[in-house]
């Protein structure tokens, strides 16, 4: 599933292939993975003519915005891909919406397991106001107060908590795991009982795992590859994630597989003791 250097990375090598490029074409195969928003919109239809001038992203959103502000909002789900193809290209099964830009390029949206979508805004200003309600910020833009005040005299637990999105926005699975062994958390923790100095060491973890992982293309588990189909190397480096049953890198003690919140959770007992 991607996360947020799975997004960053779909975003980087898709966005040489939009921004400045018109649009030609817009073709919605599966008119249900499309959600036209927002009043007086057009929908897909209304981005041909248009160039879209910039991406961005938030938590796990793709966020590519035209010249008049019309806003495609990505979300890739479990198994979302994003091909960059020529149009002479064969057309891959569960393709459900494909634009063609006037390079020639077609841009295809597949999702197999259709857990993901499209989202479709006349405006920026409406895409930012219903995309980011109830999401945290950008896991690589959090700081230590934003964290402090949210979880002060709160109950919730850690990896709970930071998997729900309303604290931080772009964690899954697999780098909360990894942030949470990197600081030493232990993942059912009660957030309003860590300290300033430990959310400040959580922090750093979190940017550091996400950062690497960006560096290295993100992590490639089944079938994620970023617009240009390259896979991510990042799944040699994990630490945590998927090694349940394994020696702690750091202590040597075995690493203990848990479900909690509904997912499979890797820690290692000796050095993430619960305070
Ligand atoms: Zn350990």
């Amino acid at each position: 599933m991607p996360e947020l250097p799975e997004v960053e990375e779909v975003r980087r090598t898709l966005e040489p292939f939009i921004v400045g490029v018109k649009v030609v074409g817009a073709r919605v195969v599966r008119e249900d993975f499309v959600t036209v928003q927002g009043e007086g919109g057009k929908g897909m239809q209304g981005l041909v003519g248009k160039r879209f001038v910039k991406t961005w992203r938030h938590g796990k959103k793709l966020f590519c915005v035209a010249e008049d502000a019309q806003t495609l909002v990505i979300h890739l789900g479990m198994s979302g891909r994003v091909d960059c193809l020529p149009g002479a290209a064969a057309v891959a099964k569960h393709t459900h919406v494909v634009m063609s830009m006037e390079s020639g390029i077609e841009v295809r949206l597949r999702d197999p397991r259709r857990f993901g979508g499209l989202w479709y805004y006349a405006t920026l200003a409406e895409a930012r106001a219903v995309e980011l309600a109830g999401l945290g910020k950008d896991a690589l833009e959090i700081e230590v107060g934003d964290l402090l005040e949210r979880w002060k005299g709160e109950k919730g637990k850690l990896k709970p908590r930071l998997l729900s999105q309303k604290d931080v926005a772009g964690l899954g699975n697999i780098y909360v795991d990894e942030a949470l062994w990197l600081a030493r958390l232990h993942p059912l923790q009660r957030v309003g009982r860590i300290s300033a100095g430990q959310v400040e060491v959580l922090v750093g973890a979190i940017g550091k795992v996400l950062r690497e992982s960006i560096e290295m293309g993100g992590t490639t588990l089944r079938d994620y590859r970023n617009a240009a189909d390259e896979a991510g190397e990042f799944g040699r480096k994990l630490q945590a994630y998927g090694r349940g049953g394994q020696p702690c890198l750091r202590c040597g003690e075995e690493l203990r597989s848990a479900v909690i919140g509904g997912r499979t959770t890797v820690f290692c007992p000796r050095c993430q003791k619960r305070k």
